[in-house]
């Protein structure tokens, strides 16, 4: 199932995308079903629905908190020179502020000058939860979504952490839905810049995979249903600039595309 949140009007409601074409991908036929509230805990359809050009997907999540993971792929570290291997998941926090949707504009801010992009498979909280053991982890995940874990790498190297490098507004793209029928394993993460591709890499070579990832952050602080933790960038990760299209696509989830502009 499909999950998405879309603007009708001027209001805003979840909905579950119907009659996707034989890649999975929405197309002619495509329609929402709006949902009666939230899609946490039971998925209540309202009755409505629309044709998917109709509407605007925004973020399919509004999150209490984004917790992302770095450091959990090798290669990535190395291209970063970010030191070490991690023994243990290292956490970070993104606001959820920096929280934007399909289609919106990763704004650069005027206190850096190096941003880029970091393709991320994103994990999405279905209920509350802490403590949670890694052979548990299924049941607190709603589903997956596709992340772009925006940094601005000179304050990122100049700060010595991370707040202000990950945290401008527009810096957590996710979308273009939630798919809660899906395996992590072996799936490719790439993104592409103006069709050209820059990441290439695989959920394989996760450093900490998602389980461990979950149990390490739930014993850290209670996830809210809709939280969102991010899971590490492969290599690839190179500078955007002001006119660039970014797209981060996943295999068996979808593509998120964001326009990039100067901060007004
Ligand atoms: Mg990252």
């Amino acid at each position: 199932m499909r999950i998405c949140r879309v603007a009708v009007g001027d209001e805003l409601f979840f909905g579950v995308l119907e009659g996707l074409d034989a890649q999975g991908e929405p197309g002619e036929g495509t329609v929402i079903a709006l949902l009666e509230g939230h899609p946490f805990g039971e998925i209540v359809p309202d009755g409505r629905l629309v044709r998917f050009e109709d509407v605007r997907l925004v973020a399919p999540v509004l999150p209490s908190k984004v917790v992302a993971i770095g450091k959990n792929y090798l290669d990535h570290i190395r291209e970063v020179g970010l030191g070490e291997a991690p023994p243990e998941p290292l956490m970070f926090l993104k606001p959820s502020t920096a929280v934007v949707g399909p289609g919106d504009p990763i704004e650069l801010p005027w206190q850096s000058e190096h941003v880029e992009h970091e393709a991320e498979l994103a994990i999405v909280i279905g209920r509350v939860c802490r403590e949670v053991p890694r052979e548990r982890v299924a049941e607190v995940i709603l589903g997956y979504t596709c992340a772009n874990d925006v940094t601005a790498r000179d304050l990122q190297t100049r700060d010595g952490q991370w707040a202000r490098a990950k945290g401008f507004d527009s810096f957590c793209p996710l979308g273009p839905w939630i798919e809660t029928d899906f395996a992590w394993e072996d799936r490719a993460i790439r993104c592409t810049v103006n069709d050209e591709l820059r990441q290439d890499g695989t959920t394989n070579d996760m450093l900490f995979d998602v389980a461990t990832v979950v149990e390490a952050v739930s014993a850290v602080m209670t996830l809210l249903p809709g939280d969102v933790i991010l899971t590490g960038s492969p290599s690839g990760t190179k500078p955007i600039k002001a006119g660039d299209s970014v797209t981060v696509r996943i295999d068996g989830i979808g593509s998120l595309t964001n326009p990039v502009v100067d901060r007004a």
